[in-house]
């Protein structure tokens, strides 16, 4: 999901980087996840050995990277970050597996866009810790076993249905993270705030949480667009207004959709009077790939009741007609 965002620039990947909880306690939300997590890893403390190996599933932005450097920090083991579009050949997979130091925690972003090949040297690696390195080719190829030291996988991937079964079935426990609620994200907010010494009214930080679509990344990112306008506007303190402003001059609206939202919900309506239309049809008519769509537009839009997947296609809901300002057509079909 990393290279599905936009790429950030050094400035905003540092303050992304100086925002990130470091333990447990300090990220916020996901109670089941976080509960599960502590009782893994406090056993796996206990034994002695390395944590099982974790799948972490959900929409991008919602804390997955966050929590694979916890784990690691928690494990006191160091973390080796690499993405499943990253490993196209066993080879690139190998060259990992075997540099890694014992307890390590392998963080695999993305971890269904991997080659198969590698998909199943990985199956290995989880269960026995050991690879095969295939030498030679044709009739003379050999494989050399090699064991591995015992190390952690953390795969994210933005739906656990997009993994193997076979795949799955070896990660000892699967996280499943939710977009966070209005409240959660306030608190995420206000810790961020706190760091970068900004001063909001309540109104305020409600006026950004309301904007943020349940996604941490978000509310940051929105909030130090509120910064750079505050500044710039010589604000001293951030109430409702001045989030308002500022976030309408980036074309995020009261409900939190940006451009792409806004688009595909237009496409959605006036080019298809509101579907039923098919997934790579209506990434075309927005100019975007059907993997941005489905994995960074509609989950937020599915979930605020604005658009419906059905068997024959993605529908527009009556509230998509609303909130663009335009009347349902009749002969619609939601
Ligand atoms: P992707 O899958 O796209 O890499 P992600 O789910 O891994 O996304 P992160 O990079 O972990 O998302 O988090 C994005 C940002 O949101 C980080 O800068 C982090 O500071 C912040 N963040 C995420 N979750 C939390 C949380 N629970 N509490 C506080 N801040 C959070």
């Amino acid at each position: 999901a990393a290279e599905l965002a936009p790429v950030p620039a050094p400035e905003e990947r540092e303050l992304e980087a100086a925002l990130r909880p470091k333990n447990l306690d300090d990220f916020v939300g996901q109670e089941r996840v976080r509960k599960q997590l502590s009782l893994v890893l406090a056993a796996s403390r206990i034994r002695g050995r390395s944590a099982d190996h974790v799948l972490m599933s959900g929409p991008p932005g919602l804390g997955k990277t966050t929590l694979a450097m916890i784990i690691a920090a928690e494990m006191n083991a160091p973390l080796r970050i690499s993405s499943g579009p990253a490993i196209q050949h066993a080879g690139d997979l190998a060259a990992i597996l075997s540099s890694l130091s014992e307890g390590e925690v392998l963080f695999l972003d993305e971890i269904h866009r991997m080659s198969r090949p590698a998909e199943e040297m990985l199956y290995m690696a989880m269960e026995d810790f050991r690879v095969d390195i295939i030498v030679g080719k044709g009739a003379g190829a050999t494989a050399i076993p090699l064991e591995l030291p015992p190390f952690t996988l953390v795969g994210a991937t933005t739906r656990a249905g997009l993994l193997p079964g076979p795949l799955r079935d070896r990660f000892g426990f699967t996280g499943h993270l939710e977009f966070y609620s209005v409240a959660e994200i306030e608190l995420v907010l206000r810790r961020s705030a706190g760091m970068l010494e900004l001063k909001l009214t309540s109104a305020g930080f409600a006026e950004i949480a309301g904007r943020s679509r349940g996604t941490p990344r978000i509310a940051n990112r929105l909030l130090r667009r509120v910064r750079d306008w505050a500044l710039v506007h010589g604000m001293e303190t951030i109430d409702a207004r001045t989030a308002s402003a500022a976030l309408d001059m980036y074309e995020v609206d009261v409900r939190g959709l940006d451009r792409l939202d806004r688009s595909v919900l237009m496409a959605l309506v006036s080019k298809f009077n509101g579907g039923p239309v098919g997934l790579s049809t209506l990434a075309i008519a927005v100019g975007e790939e059907p993997e941005t769509v489905e994995t960074v537009a509609e989950p937020f839009l599915v979930r605020e009741g604005l658009l419906g997947r059905t068997p024959r296609g993605r529908i527009a809901m009556p509230a998509a007609w609303e909130h663009l300002g335009l009347k349902m057509p009749g002969n619609a079909v939601a």
